[in-house]
């Protein structure tokens, strides 16, 4: 199982890091999680086989996270010969139907008839799903907006979570506990923290909680850029700690 850090930005422009996107590849799934501004063209960046990507699995509602979803979904039919056939599986909280057809009000109906089959599947909190061939998704609520939701995805004795956009949750620690990757947002330094985002001190709390392999940490506001994200981290957690760029990847060997 591979986790690739496709986009590690947030809502704010900033070098070298395009909104949130995520992708993890075990067998046949390629499952992308989060789809915000600049991601298509960074799939391409990293030259990551963005035409045979199976699943796009989405956290919440917000614009950093979604906005390259009609690109993408126009990429596959009008950006590559021949156009995809391939069944697109979408994943995500309530309202994701009713987000897709708000997308095709404004970009026109063609948005859902490109050629390819579109499931979508919206999960209550707590539910789960088989992918293919034994990867297990399961989901979460998070504090962040009502719909927002964290993902673990599991297959071959590994298990990936990411925490999406969230606030601090002890209940997300003990769900997230023992995971090989835990990859949380690190939105806002100590002195703007809210309840709907996390600091590296709370970062390392739920480090602490996890136990995770590795802390990866993502979703980087420019305040918090300017801080030591990672003695601050230590401060709570001391076990691995990643601050993940555009492109970063870590492979699990099955177990
Ligand atoms: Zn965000
Ligand atoms: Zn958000």
């Amino acid at each position: 199982m591979r986790l690739t850090t496709v986009g590690t930005g947030t809502a704010a422009p900033w070098p070298g890091r395009v909104q949130s996107s995520h992708l993890v590849d075990t067998g046949s799934v390629r499952l992308l999680m989060d789809c915000g501004s600049g991601v298509a063209t960074r799939l391409a960046d990293l030259r990551i086989e963005w035409q045979t990507i199976t699943h796009l699995a989405i956290t919440h509602f917000h614009a950093d996270h979604i906005v390259d979803l009609p690109t993408l979904l126009y990429a596959w039919r009008y950006g590559q010969l021949p156009p995809r056939s391939e069944p697109l599986d979408m994943i995500g909280p309530a309202g994701t139907l009713q987000l897709l057809s708000r997308f095709a009000t404004i970009f026109g109906d063609g948005l859902l008839s490109l050629g390819f089959p579109i499931s979508v599947r919206e999960l209550a909190p707590g539910a789960s799903l088989d992918l293919a061939d034994g990867v297990h998704l399961r989901c979460t609520k998070v504090p962040h907006t009502d719909e927002s939701m964290a993902y673990s995805v599991e297959a071959g004795g590994r298990r990936i979570v990411y925490t999406g956009d969230t606030g601090p949750d002890e209940a997300l620690g003990a769900w997230a506990n023992g995971c090989d990757i835990l990859l949380a947002e690190c939105s806002l330094p100590e002195t703007m923290a809210i309840a709907t985002h996390l600091t590296p001190h709370q970062c390392g709390a739920l480090g602490a909680a996890a136990r995770p392999g590795v802390l990866a940490l993502t979703h980087f506001y420019p305040p918090v850029e300017a801080v030591d994200i990672r003695g601050e981290v230590a401060t709570r957690f001391d076990g691995r700690v990643v601050l993940a760029t555009d492109g970063w990847s870590l492979d699990l060997e099955e177990r």
